[in-house]
C-alpha cells in the first residue's frame, strides 16, 4: 500500500513539473515572438524600447524560476526518497522525551532546512535579477533584518500555536479535529484582525495622508461610497522595491486601504482616486470576507483529513516517516500536498480574477468614468514591466488579476453600455 501510495505520489509531481515547465516555457515564446510591435491598445503609453524591456524581464524571470523549480523539486525529491523524515525523527526522539516537544522540533527543523534551501533563490532574484532592471531598493542588511524578524514571528507565533494544536489532537477524542479547526481558525481571524496594525509595520511604515490635492480628492471619493477615510494609509515600499502596488486589508474597524509610496508618484491624482474606487469596491462587495469564509470552509475539510490520515500507517511509510506521528500527518499535508493543490491553482486564480472585474466595474460606476482607471493600470503596467501578452494559458492558470488587455476591454465595453 505505502508502495503505491509513493507511486501516485510520483506521478503528481511529475504530471506537475511537467505542466510548470511546459507553461512557463509556451509563456516566454509568447513574450518574444511578439517582435518588437507594442499591441496596438497600449502603444499610446508604451513605448517599443521600453516594451522589449518588459519582455526581456518577462523571460528573465522565468528562466529563473525555471532553474529554481528544478533545484526546489530535486530538494524534495532527495529528502523524500533518501529517507530523511525517517533519519530526522530518530535524531529527534534521541534529543527529547516529550513527543510534543519532538513534534514542535521536528517541523521547525524541517522547515529551517527547506527554507535554508531557498534563501539563495530568493537573494539572486532579489539582488541580481529586480537590481539589473532597476527594481531593487535594498541593502543587503536591510534583506537580513527582514528574515531575522520573519523567523523570530514564526518562531514567536509559531510554537505557541504548534503546542496547542498538538494539545488538541492528543487530548480533545475522536472530534479533535473539529476542536482543533476551531481554534485554528479562530487564531486565523485574530491574526487577519491584528496584522494591519500590529505586523505590518514592523516592516514598513504606514502613515495617514498628508493634507492636499490628493487627500481631498480621495476623501470626495471615499466619502461618496461610503467608506471612512480614516482607513487611507500610505506605505514606504520604496524602501525595498520600485514595484508599485495598492491593496486593500483587514475586517471591521482594522480594515485600511494602503497605497504605496512608489504609487503615488507615477500616478495622477484621478488615477489614484480610480485606484482607491476599486480597493473600496474589494470592501463593498466583500471580498475579504468571501475569502475567509472559504478558507475556513477549505480548512475544516483539510481537518477532516487529518484525522483520516492521522492513524493510517502506510501514509507515512510512503513519506518515509517511521511511525505515524502527529508533526508527520502536518509535514505531509504542508510539504508534500503541493503536487496536488497545484491543479487547483486555476480554479483559485479565476474566483481571484473574478473578484478584480467586479471591484474594476465598482471603480468605473463610482468615477462615472473607466478612463482613469484603465489609464492607472496602464501606467502601473509600464512602470512594473508587467508582460503585455502572457499566454492565455498561463494566465488562467496562475494570474490572479486579469492580464492587462482582458481588463482593458472589460472597462471599455463597460463605458459603452
Ligand atoms: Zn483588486
Amino acid at each position: 500500500m505505502a508502495q503505491t501510495l509513493l507511486i501516485i505520489y510520483l506521478l503528481f509531481f511529475a504530471l506537475r513539473f511537467l505542466f510548470h515547465w511546459i507553461l512557463s516555457v509556451l509563456n516566454m515564446n509568447s513574450a518574444l515572438k511578439q517582435k518588437d510591435r507594442v499591441p496596438d491598445f497600449a502603444a499610446p503609453w508604451i513605448d517599443e524600447d521600453r516594451y522589449s524591456r518588459a519582455r526581456a524581464y518577462t523571460k528573465r524571470k522565468e528562466e529563473f524560476g525555471l532553474v529554481s523549480f528544478a533545484v526546489r523539486s530535486a530538494v524534495t525529491l532527495i529528502i523524500l526518497l533518501s529517507g530523511f523524515p525517517g533519519t530526522l525523527d530518530l535524531f529527534i526522539t534521541g534529543l527529547f522525551s516529550s513527543p510534543l516537544v519532538q513534534g514542535v522540533a521536528f517541523i521547525f527543523l524541517f522547515s529551517l532546512i527547506t527554507d535554508l534551501a531557498g534563501l539563495p533563490f530568493e537573494g539572486y532574484s532579489q539582488f541580481v535579477i529586480e537590481e539589473e532592471f532597476g527594481f531593487n531598493k535594498m541593502t543587503g542588511k536591510l534583506w537580513l533584518t527582514d528574515k531575522i524578524k520573519e523567523n523570530l514571528l514564526s518562531l514567536v507565533i509559531g510554537f505557541p500555536l504548534l503546542a496547542l494544536l498538538f494539545f488538541f489532537m492528543d487530548r480533545t477524542g475522536e472530534l479533535w479535529w473539529v476542536y482543533g479547526w476551531a481554534f485554528l481558525s479562530a487564531f486565523q481571524l485574530l491574526m487577519f484582525l491584528i496584522y494591519p496594525s500590529l505586523i505590518a509595520p514592523l516592516f514598513n511604515k504606514f502613515t495617514p495622508l498628508e493634507e492636499g490635492e490628493l487627500k481631498d480628492s480621495l476623501n470626495e471619493l471615499a466619502e461618496k461610497c461610503g467608506f471612512k477615510t480614516k482607513g487611507i494609509f500610505l506605505m514606504d515600499g520604496s524602501r525595498r522595491s520600485a514595484h508599485s502596488n495598492a491593496y486593500f486589508t483587514g475586517l471591521g474597524r482594522t480594515k485600511r486601504i494602503v497605497l504605496f509610496d512608489t504609487l503615488v508618484e507615477s500616478l495622477s491624482t484621478a488615477e489614484l482616486t480610480a485606484v482607491l474606487a476599486h480597493e473600496i469596491g474589494h470592501y463593498k462587495k466583500k471580498h475579504i470576507l468571501k475569502k475567509l469564509a472559504s478558507s475556513f470552509l477549505s480548512s475544516l475539510a483539510l481537518f477532516y483529513l487529518l484525522s483520516l490520515a492521522l492513524n493510517w500507517t502506510p501514509l507515512f511509510q510512503a513519506f518515509s516517516f517511521n511511525a505515524p506521528s502527529y508533526h508527520g500527518v502536518l509535514i505531509i499535508l504542508m510539504y508534500f500536498s503541493s503536487p496536488f493543490t497545484y491543479f487547483l491553482s486555476p480554479l483559485l486564480s479565476r474566483i481571484s480574477r473574478k473578484q478584480e472585474y467586479e471591484a474594476d466595474a465598482y471603480a468605473r460606476n463610482a468615477m462615472g468614468s473607466s478612463k482613469e482607471l484603465r489609464e492607472g493600470l496602464m501606467k502601473l503596467n509600464k512602470e512594473n514591466l508587467s508582460n503585455l501578452t502572457p499566454h492565455p494559458l498561463y494566465s488562467s492558470f496562475y494570474y490572479s488579476h486579469p492580464p492587462l488587455r482582458e481588463r482593458w476591454d472589460a472597462l471599455a465595453a463597460l463605458d459603452e453600455e
